[in-house]
């Protein structure tokens, strides 16, 4: 029986293995490989690690558990999580080719991340990730003071337009359809020198992953170098809704100080969670989670 299995080797789990590892648990990490930012060339904002790609950072992270024989990590996906009566998880992996193993372990953390809800606009995969983000604290530093576009509808729309004039001026929201804001909401827009399109978008065009303009179904096009957007996210994985974990209104984990939740043993950390999506965040969750989980194996053990 492992001590810990962590499901997840992004941020949050590796960084809540290296914890662990460090505190002579064993430790079983598995990951699908999925990571929610495989479309971007570089993790910004990441103290000592700024600009690093993405596929770097999981490589280095790795390569430093290496030097942990209390870390095993497995390329698997984890299909099932149960709770057993003992209080500990049975957790079903399919690997490669589709075979399957369950393993057992005394606490269980599910770092397991979203996924995003992609515009389904032609021409988008072509720039996403290299000027088609949704998160500018990760990318607006990069495309300051350009010609932006915020894609989106709603609330979310308008927030991320209001969100985006710390990073540049030139900004258009386009709603691909109807904009769906009261009135109020279209004057604020205005008046902090947002413009609005709400004309269905036939497709984006660029160069290179560089977006150029974004051609409406009118036939006219509107020149902008970068596009951030609003859709949407779910849970990359739906393990926590089947061991009974309440998701909030935003879709994320109802999680507790150090990323408890509603069921006992079970800890979840990083994007799936809560608060800020940063990777940065995510490592610092599943670190605190580590430490609390640490806390209660200790606590168990000791007469
Ligand atoms: C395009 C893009 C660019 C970004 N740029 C930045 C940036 O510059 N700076 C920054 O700080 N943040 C950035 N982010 C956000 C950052 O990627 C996330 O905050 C961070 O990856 C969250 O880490 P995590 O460990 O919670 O989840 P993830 O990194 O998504 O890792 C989750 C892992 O769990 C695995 N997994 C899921 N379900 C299962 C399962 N059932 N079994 C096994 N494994 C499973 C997935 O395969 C994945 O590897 C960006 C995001 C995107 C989409």
């Amino acid at each position: 029986m492992y001590d810990v299995i962590i499901v997840g080797g992004g941020p949050a789990g590796l960084s809540a293995a290296l914890i662990l590892g460090r505190c002579r648990r064993r430790v079983l990490l598995c990951d699908a490989g999925r990571p929610r930012n495989a479309a971007s060339r570089h993790l910004n904002g990441f103290l000592t690690r700024d600009g690093t790609s993405p596929a770097e950072m999981r490589r280095l992270a790795r390569e430093q558990l290496g030097a942990y024989d209390t870390v095993e990590i497995r390329d698997v996906e984890a299909i099932c999580a149960k709770l057993c009566h003992s209080g500990g998880f049975d957790i079903t992996l399919s690997g490669i080719g589709g075979a399957v193993q369950v393993e057992t372990s005394r606490k269980l953390l599910l770092a397991t991340g979203v996924a995003d809800a992609l515009p389904e606009v032609e021409g988008f995969a072509e720039i996403y990730g290299r000027s088609a983000f949704h998160c500018p604290y990760c990318d607006g530093w990069e495309h300051r003071d350009q010609p932006l576009a915020a894609y989106g509808r709603g609330a979310a729309g308008k927030g991320l337009a209001l969100e985006l004039t710390a990073w540049s001026r030139d900004l258009v929201l386009c709603s691909d359809g109807s904009v769906e804001l009261p009135q109020d909401d279209l004057d604020r827009l205005a008046r902090n020198g947002i413009d609005l399109r709400e004309e269905r978008i036939a497709r984006l065009e660029g160069h290179d992953g560089v977006l150029e303009r974004v051609r409406f179904e009118t036939g006219e096009a509107l020149p902008r170098r970068a596009l951030f957007f609003a859709s949407g996210e779910r849970q990359a994985s739906d393990l926590a809704q089947r061991l009974g974990c309440t998701l909030t209104s935003r879709g994320d984990v109802e999680t507790g100080r150090y990323e408890t939740t509603s069921v006992p043993g079970l800890h979840v950390a990083g994007d799936a969670s809560r608060r800020v999506q940063l990777a940065v965040v995510a490592a610092a969750e599943g670190a605190m989670a580590a430490f609390s989980i640490n806390t209660v194996l200790l606590k168990e053990d000791l007469r």
